[in-house]
């Protein structure tokens, strides 16, 4: 396996002057001015962007950044929407796979994965969840045996968004029986496009259909797609989770509606992608709509009513601040810390709060669904998509007791397995 050096220095390591957003959005500005033609193909347009650092500003210019501090990926993520250009894709790619392997990944990964996934060459799915493993992930089964060049996967896994469509899986399999649970994890990075790789669609009760279940059987993944070491897959999970608390909500970009082949590429790859995604405002409780939702049926005036509206969008503010809070952490160079998980749980009652509103709002009819329905079935479609706000990427108990025991320091929840060989776990299931 090859070597795995340090990512890079950061901006203040490497002894520069410290970058000011206006400095930042100047530099930038400028080079998109001398850069930007949206006639070449959107692919060319990322490469260039690649290559010049503006891909992630944050990430050392060893691998597509300019090592500047954190806030500078949102604040050109942005301006480059705004000066009618196109940035590097969303999805579990760019959000979860290339951090994790940034951070982990050995250098010849770095150098094979992190390009396609920045240019949208290659998409990601994320194969952690097994049907006896969801909150107790490091108790997953699925199995990885060397043989030769390669390991061979056998097991099940479940709810993987996206995994229809994905060319590659982040991928925690079992390397070692014979050690504690969360010793004998590895991380892989196993491509899709096999015969030992079976996606299943799973439909949902809110009609969509954007997870799936995944059967592994004989699966391959060459010897040196292992992200990490061999046995510490579950730190570099923790990373992948990490991320994934923090971005608990895709937002889509809003593209230029000018013409040019790379802003139409880039809106035709948006719109495929946010496809799986286009239930997630429902599923986050759709608080925008309450007043509106008020008004149409005629209850704005109603006083119980006025009050679940106050509180919801109180709740709503107040997380709000908590997301500054965090952003504001990132922007010191913090690590990902408690306010994802406190983030995430505010998500979930945000979500769970609005429902409710809309249901006291909407009464019986919220349940229909169809074009004369309220607001053309989304308030039926938030009432069946809110449960799994609080659940995806970590329950609200799990958040609760990562709170619990990390931040607040309370006793720690009894773990009776922890300590001995995986084999020897009784499992069901
Ligand atoms: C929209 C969505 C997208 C998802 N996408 C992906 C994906 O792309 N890839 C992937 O791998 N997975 C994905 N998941 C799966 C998700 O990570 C799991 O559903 C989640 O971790 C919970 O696991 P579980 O469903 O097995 O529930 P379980 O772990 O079986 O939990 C059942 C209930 O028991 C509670 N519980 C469990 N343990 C404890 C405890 N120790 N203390 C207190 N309460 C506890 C839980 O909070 C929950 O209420 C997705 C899920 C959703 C809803």
């Amino acid at each position: 396996m090859t070597q795995q050096t340090p990512a890079g220095p950061t901006h203040a390591e490497a002894g520069r002057q410290p970058a000011s957003p206006d400095l930042v959005r100047a530099e930038l500005t400028a080079w998109v001015h001398q850069h930007w033609d949206p006639g070449m193909s959107l692919r060319d347009w990322r490469k260039l962007l690649l290559a010049s650092g503006w891909a992630v500003p944050s990430w050392p210019e060893r691998w597509h950044g300019r090592g500047l501090p954190a806030w500078a990926d949102e604040l050109v993520a942005t301006e480059l929407i705004r000066l009618g250009a196109v940035g590097i894709p969303v999805g579990s790619g760019t959000w979860l796979a290339a951090p994790t392997i940034l951070a982990h990944g050995s250098d010849e990964l770095r150098a094979r994965l992190l390009g396609p996934i920045l240019t949208g060459e290659q998409t990601w799915c994320q194969l952690f969840s097994e049907p006896g493993a969801g909150s107790d992930l490091a108790g997953l089964s699925t199995s990885a045996v060397l043989d030769g060049d390669s390991w061979v996967i056998n097991g099940q896994k479940v709810w993987n968004t996206s995994a229809h469509h994905a060319d590659m899986g982040m991928l925690l399999a079992r390397t070692n029986r014979d050690v504690p649970k969360h010793r004998g994890i590895t991380y892989f990075a196993i491509p899709m496009d096999q015969p030992g790789v079976e996606v299943r669609r799973l439909r949902q009760m809110n009609f969509h259909a954007s997870f799936n279940e995944v059967f592994l059987t004989d699966a391959r993944v060459p010897r040196d797609n292992v992200i990490g070491a061999v046995g510490q897959g579950w730190s570099v999970a923790l990373t992948t989770l990490a991320h994934e608390r923090r971005f608990s909500a895709l937002r889509r970009p809003d593209y230029h509606p000018g013409p040019g082949r790379a802003l139409a590429e880039a809106r035709a790859e948006a719109e495929d992608h946010f496809v799986t995604y286009s239930w997630y405002p429902q599923r986050a409780g759709r608080p925008d709509l309450v007043i509106e939702h008020a008004r149409a049926a005629g209850v704005s005036a109603n006083p119980v009513i006025r009050q679940a509206i106050a509180r919801l969008l109180t709740l709503q503010r107040v997380s709000s601040w908590t997301a500054e809070r965090a952003r504001a952490a990132r922007a010191l160079g913090a690590p990902p810390g408690a306010e994802g998980s406190i983030g995430k749980l505010a998500a979930s009652n945000i979500a769970r709060e609005s429902a409710r509103v809309h249901a006291m709002i909407a009464g019986a009819a919220g349940m229909l669904t169809g074009p004369d329905s309220p607001f053309g079935g989304v308030i039926a479609e938030v009432l069946m998509s809110v449960p799994a706000q609080s659940i995806a990427g970590g329950t609200d108990e799990i958040q609760k007791n990562i709170l619990a025991e990390k931040v607040l320091g309370l006793p720690g929840e009894v773990r009776i397995d922890r300590d001995v060989p995986f084999s020897q776990i009784r499992r069901h299931g």
